[in-house]
Parts: structure tokens; sequence; C-alpha cells
């Protein structure tokens, strides 16, 4: 990053410039503007969208249109996705009672990306859960423990594979409702992204809650430094950090929401063959790749995995990798990322790295 001196001096110049030409008296010349946008001059933005704060940082000459744009484009996204504005096309989608609806690029694609990992996780990641997670109150925050037989009539209408996506339209069967809870930031980010790449963007970084998109590298050339959260702690209360340049890191915990009831405490992220809370062994899911998607979808769906059959789907894809934190106070870093994790001095936690 330049420092604070050099663009101090840059500022300078562009007055000394600025003041020489109006004591010479070219008034007819083009106005010299008193600070020309440099490759670190950045812009932010925060607010709030798909449920959650959102705070983007965009740097270079174009970072102020492109982060208009790419705010534009989420708001955008919000509109289209919400599982609760009646003018959405997913609300439109849950109450089309089995008929087929015109579905935007966007719908088509989120809802195929999620069926491809529905399909990959073997059920793991089911979009067609909604019924279930509002249920327990994790949509509007009324929680409860639905009794048994409410959670297995639910789940005879839930299931990934039956969810119809074709050319411009998708349906559901009567009765199913879909929501995309667990993929809709990555996918989100992964956009905006792209979005910024096309405008000639080349460091930016675009935090969606527990999702961060990064583009390129810090202007410095430098790696962006993610926290990675204690299950156990505040927000700002790291167990290790992260280095990435270019991809999506994403995280999914039990901590990030959930209730206690008699001492029990009951996430959201469900495991879709019980309907229950999934209780794999693990508090917390980093994934990082390319695809925000891919990464967001995952981080659910290995939560409910749990540690076992998570490293083996790491194994058998090695499109991603990933840090997965268990109720042991082990923390696994998948190969690819030993040389980009720091664990925290005094966090508590063993690290552990998987080879293979
Ligand atoms: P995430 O924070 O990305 O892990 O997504 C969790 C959200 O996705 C929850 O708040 C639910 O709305 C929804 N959800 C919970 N469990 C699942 C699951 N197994 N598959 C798909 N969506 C889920
Ligand atoms: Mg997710």
């Amino acid at each position: 990053m330049q420092s604070k001196g050099g663009l101090a001096l840059k500022r300078l110049f562009a007055l000394t410039a600025a003041l020489a030409l109006l004591l010479t008296g070219c008034q007819s010349q083009p106005a010299v503007p008193t600070e020309t946008p440099s490759a670190d001059s950045h812009r932010d933005a925060a607010f709030l969208a798909m449920d959650t704060v959102m705070s983007f940082t965009v740097y270079g000459p174009v970072a102020e249109e492109a982060l208009a744009a790419v705010t534009e484009r989420v708001n955008g996204l919000e509109q289209l996705l919400s599982v609760t504005r009646e003018d959405s096309q997913v609300w439109q989608l849950n109450h089309a009672e089995g008929r087929s609806i015109d579905a935007d690029d966007d719908l088509i694609s989120i809802l195929a990306a999620a069926q491809n990992l529905g399909y990959s996780t073997g059920g793991a990641l089911d979009v067609t859960l909604y019924p279930v997670v509002r249920a327990w109150g994790f949509t509007t925050g009324e929680y409860q423990i639905p009794g048994d037989e409410v959670i297995s009539n639910l789940l005879e209408k839930v299931d990934y594979r039956a969810v119809s996506v074709r050319e411009g339209q998708v349906s559901l069967p009567e009765g199913m409702e879909v929501d995309f809870g667990a993929v809709a930031k990555g996918y989100a980010g992964e956009v905006c992204a792209d979005l910024l790449r096309e405008r000639g963007v080349t460091s930016a970084i675009l935090r969606l809650s527990g999702n961060i998109q990064t583009v390129g590298a810090k202007p410095d050339g430098s790696p962006w430094r993610v926290g990675i959260q204690n299950p156990n702690g505040q927000a700002n209360d790291n167990v290790g950090i992260l280095e990435v340049i270019d991809q999506a890191a994403v995280t999914s915990g039990g901590y990030q929401r959930f209730f206690e009831q008699d001492g029990v405490r009951y996430w959201h992220i469900i495991d879709p063959a019980t309907g229950a809370p999934a209780r794999g062994g693990l508090t917390s899911v980093t994934i990082v790749a390319d695809s925000g998607t891919l990464c967001d979808g995952l981080s659910t769906a290995l939560f409910v995995m749990g540690r076992e059959k998570g490293l083996d789907y790491w194994r058998e894809h090695r499109n991603f990798e990933c840090i997965l934190m268990d109720e042991e106070q082990n923390i696994w870093v998948t190969a690819g990322l030993a040389d980009a994790f720091t664990l925290v001095d005094g966090s508590g936690y063993t690290l552990r790295i998987v080879e293979e």
C-alpha cells in the first residue's frame, strides 16, 4: 500500500499544479483536479441486504462507479431471491402450487448450482429444507423445538432432486419450498467479484456477513488477511488468520445463529437426514475456493457431514480447501492452506494439517 506520506506528496503536487495554473492566468485551461485517483485510493460501502450487514471496499481509479454497480447488483439479487418479499421470484416459485414460473438467469444459475451441490454432497445441502428451517423458527427468530411428527411430515416434502430447472423456467412439486440462505451470499459475492473484474478493478474485498470475497490482492500486492473466529468467543476473537488472494473464503458455524433451551444449543444448520440441527462434531467450517457459490454451499454441507465425510469429500473433489474446527478444540487445515493459515498464539486449539 502507498504510504500516507506518498499520498500527501501527490496531493501537494496536484495542488501546486492547480495554483501554478491560476497564477499564470491560464483560465481557459481545463480545471486540474486537486486529487487524481490513484491505484490505492478506495471507496467503502456498508449496507443491509440479504438479512445481514454487507461491507465492501473497492480500490483503484474506478472504485466509485464500480462500488455503485455492485451495490445495485446485490440489491437486485435480494429482490429476486428473498424468501419473504412477496415481489421476489423465489416467493412466486414457492407459491406457484406446482406450476412453472419464468425465471431470471440468476435464479436459474443459483438453483442449478444448489442442485448440483445437493447431488455431489449426497443431500447434505438441500435448498428445499425451508419448511423445516421455518418450523424451528430460524426464519423469524421465534424459536421452538418442533415435534418428531411435525418434522417427519415436513421432511416428506424435502428433496433437492425434485426441483425442475429448465431454460428460462423453474418449478417445484406442490407443497415444496426453497430458500437460498445457504448459498445466496456466496453467489452474490461471486457475481459482484466478476462484475468488478469486468470493470477493471484489480483489488477489492467484499464482506457479506461470514462470506468474504476478494478480488486480486491488496493494492500493495500482499494477501488479504481474514480472521477465523473462535466459535466460543466474540466476533473479534480470532483463533487464526487466513491469507487470501482473488478467492472467496466462507465460514459456517453453529455459533452464528442459535437458541438455547434446557441447556441445549440448537443452531440454524440443519441435517436434511434428521430435520434437526446438524451434530457432526464440528463447530465451524471455512471453505476457500475461486467460486463463492461453491464455498457457501460447501461450508453448510461440510458442517452437516462432519469431519470424516467432509475430508473424504475434499479428497475426492480437490476443487477447494478447508478449515474445520471440532468440539475437541482441533483445527483441521487442508494441505493447500498450510502456508496461508496461521494459528493465533494461545488460541487453545491444536493445528492439524490434512495432507491427503
Ligand atoms: P450458512 O450460514 O451458509 O451455513 O446457511 C445456513 C442457512 O441455510 C440457514 O439459516 C437455513 O436458512 C439454511 N439451511 C440450513 N441447513 C441447510 C442445509 N442442510 N441445506 C441447505 N440450506 C440449509
Ligand atoms: Mg453456506
